[in-house]
Parts: C-alpha cells; structure tokens; sequence
C-alpha cells in the first residue's frame, strides 16, 4: 500500500482552511497535531448548521427541531459505535474529552471495584490524563499504583508489566500510542496478557484513533477513551466505550437531568445506558461534529494515512539528526508519527519560540508527561507531530526552522 501521492495531499489540504493562511508572513507549518488537529470545512460546517437552523435540547422535546436533533445525535452515537467497531451504540458514552472519559471511568469505579488494599497499573508513559485520575483515586482509597518501567528506547517494559500483573491488579489503565514519545504500546498483546492474569484494561486511544484503525472487539479491551478535538472534530466532545458489563454494573459519577428514570425527594432511579452515564444537557453540536469528522476520516484508508505519517516522520529524522547535538527522546521501534527531540547547548522552549516566528508550530515542555521527562532527564522537549495533511514542504519547513533557530542560539 502507497503512501499519499501529491495530489492526494494537495486535496486533503484543500479542506483545512487554517492551514493556508500566513503566520508571521510565513507559509504556515502546523506540526502540533498530537495536541490538536486542525478541522476540515465539513465539520465547522457542521457546526454551524446545527447552531443556524437546528439548535434545540435533545431527548425531552416534543417539537419538531428538538425530535431531529436527537435522531441526529442518536445517529452519531450509531457512527462512533461503528467507527471503533463497538457491538452496540449504548456501549458509546459522550464525555468532554479523554480527560473526562478517564475521570468518569475513576469516579465509578473507585465507589465500588477500586478500594483499600487494591492496585491499579499504569505504565511508564501516561499522559498526566491517564495518570493522576488513577493516582488520585489510590491515595483516597488507599490503594497502590504500579508503574511498568520504560527502556531506554521508549518502550514499555513487558517483562516489568507482566511482574506488575502477578501483583493482580484491579484494572490496568495503559495508552495506545505516546503524544510524548511517540511510541505505540503492542495494546492488543499487553490485554491478552492482562487477561490472562483477570485484570481488566483501559486503553487511552487519544493518539491513536486519527492515526490507525480501532476494532475494540478485536482489541478486547474493557474501555477505550478518546477526544474529538485529536482526529479533525470539535473541542469538548469525547467518548468512553466499555464492555456492556462494566456499564451495567457501573454506578453512575454525576447526578442530574437525563440519566434519572423516576425521581422523588427520597429515592431516585436512573435511566438506562448510555443515559446513566451523561447527565445533563450535552455537547449536541460537539457529537454532530465528530460524527462529520468521523465520515470525513472513513473517505481515507486507515492503512495509507499511518504510512504517509511514518514516511513524513522518517523523512524528517533523516534530516533533523544532520543537526549537531540533535537528541531524539524516544526511538521505539514501533512508534507513530510523532518527533521528540532536544539539541545540545539550547532550551526546547526557546527552538519552539524561534521556529514559530518562521511560521512553524510545534509544541514545547513536559506535554502533560512529566514522569517521562523525569525518565529521560530532560526539562522537556521539541516535539513535531504529523496529521493526513501534512507534506514533505512541512517538512523541509520545520528542517529548515529548526536548523537556524539552533545556529542562532549556539
Ligand atoms: N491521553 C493522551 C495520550 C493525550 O495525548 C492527551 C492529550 O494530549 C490526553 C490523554 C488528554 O486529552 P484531552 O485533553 O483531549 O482530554
């Protein structure tokens, strides 16, 4: 299978207005595509329409545009399901993020499965989103967090995560690919191994849902998170998947209108799922959105697009390591298309701030993975991070970019 072709590339970009306009003067370079992605024209559209012409709260209404907007956001729910192959849309619970998925899944759990003298496992490489919900809740619960070790590649420690297992962990909470590092955890190995052991497994599919294709069924993990705002829809709107069981037997973490069935000064009972779990009005032009950015991704192979980000990325190592004291933190051999460097003798914020100035953006810091950077012994990084869109031009620009801005601060 071949990467993207020119043309290809030159119409992908013609559905992303921001990346043709000029920062500072310069042709724009946009590189921090693991904190956000840019959004086609379909999806403003999309929200746009619904604000213009559709505008109303779901599931209550009896009027025309409140019952359109519920089968609209009832078929979005329909298009993620299918999107990451979930059995049933009820298993698709919209939250505001991955950060709120995962504070969900916590704020449940930690009622009833999640108690004293319990473990949670992590592993070396969690952004601060699958890391402190999961700290939090074993210091009020006085249970144990264990970390599986990385190697100095980058790369989770699978023997040290199967130790970790024999400790019988009550869940193990673990990410698809690193936004710090860009490494890809072998996810679908590290459940069976959970598995086997009877430790269910969450994954924070952040990174990868615009990056490859997800099967959960396949995966067979427990739960899976993931935000919009990374894979080309709105900000504020994400999901958490799980497996029917968990949801079932899961209380609800937040109280109000809609997850409530009856209701009385003394007792209430809660609606059915997905209801349960999203309290109060939602992000219904968010899920329209995503459901827009979900059809926009589905006109591209999954395949090509991880392949056209690999060859980016390959072809910006080759050039970025030509640069004297150039460091990559991070050399899995298994990684997605994410570059995190320092160069000898320079501050990572001060590249990112000179490179900017060039019209490149790239991201700077700890990138929400301070343990990483602890690991590795760095104040933080330059991390370049590549979408469908970007180009070899992308990445001649942030070659070039980066090379003077390390000559002006040697
Ligand atoms: N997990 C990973 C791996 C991430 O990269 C991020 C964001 O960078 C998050 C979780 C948190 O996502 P959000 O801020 O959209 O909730």
């Amino acid at each position: 299978m071949k990467p993207f072709a020119d043309n290809e590339i030159a119409e992908i970009r013609s559905h992303f207005p921001a990346l043709h306009q000029k920062v500072y003067g310069k042709p724009f370079v946009y590189l921090d595509n693991a904190a956000t992605t840019q959004k086609p024209q379909a999806v403003i559209d999309r929200l746009v329409a619904y604000y213009s012409l559709e505008n109303s709260n779901i599931h209550r209404g009896v009027h025309y545009l409140s019952q359109q907007a519920t089968q609209a956001y009832e078929d979005a729910r329909q298009t993620v399901a299918d999107f990451i192959n979930a059995s049933a849309a009820n298993q698709i619970i919209f939250t505001k993020g991955t950060t709120e998925s995962v504070n969900l899944l916590a704020g449940s759990l930690r009622q009833f499965y999640l108690l004293e003298g319990d473990a949670v496992l992590i592993t070396g490489m969690e952004h601060h989103s699958n890391l402190v919900p999961w700290q939090q809740v074993c210091k009020q619960n006085q249970a144990e967090l264990l970390v599986a070790a990385l190697n100095d590649k980058g790369e989770t420690d699978l023997d040290h995560f199967a130790e970790l297992l024999d400790k019988k962990p009550k869940l193990a909470a673990i990410t698809h690919i690193s936004n710090a590092l860009g490494s890809v955890n072998p996810v679908k190995e590290m459940i069976r191994m959970a598995h086997e052991k009877g430790v269910p497994v969450l994954v924070d599919g952040a990174q990868a849902v615009a990056h490859t294709s997800i099967d959960v069924q396949e995966l067979d993990c427990d739960f899976f998170v993931f935000s919009g705002h990374k894979m080309f829809g709105p900000m504020g709107i994400g999901v958490l998947y799980a497996k029917a069981f968990w949801l079932q037997k899961m209380p609800p973490w937040q109280f109000g209108g809609e997850m409530v069935d009856q209701v009385s000064f003394e007792e209430t009972t809660f609606n059915q799922l997905p209801f349960k779990f999203e309290a109060g009005t939602p992000n219904v032009a968010g899920v329209l959105g995503l459901k827009t950015a979900i059809d926009f991704l589905k006109q591209y192979d999954m395949e090509v697009i991880a392949k056209h980000e690999n060859q980016l990325m390959q072809q910006a190592l080759e050039k970025l390591l030509t640069i004297p004291g150039m460091r990559l933190i991070g050399e899995a051999e298994n990684r997605a298309g994410v570059i995190s460097f320092v160069v000898d003798g320079t501050h990572p914020s001060d590249i990112g701030t000179l490179v900017d100035k060039m019209g490149v953006a790239v991201r700077t810091g700890h990138h929400c993975a301070q343990p990483v950077m602890t690991r590795f012994d760095v104040p933080g990084t330059v991390r370049a991070s590549f979408a469908l869109y970007n180009s070899l031009a992308d990445v001649e620009g942030l070659f070039q970019a980066v090379k003077k801005a390390v000559m002006m601060l040697r």
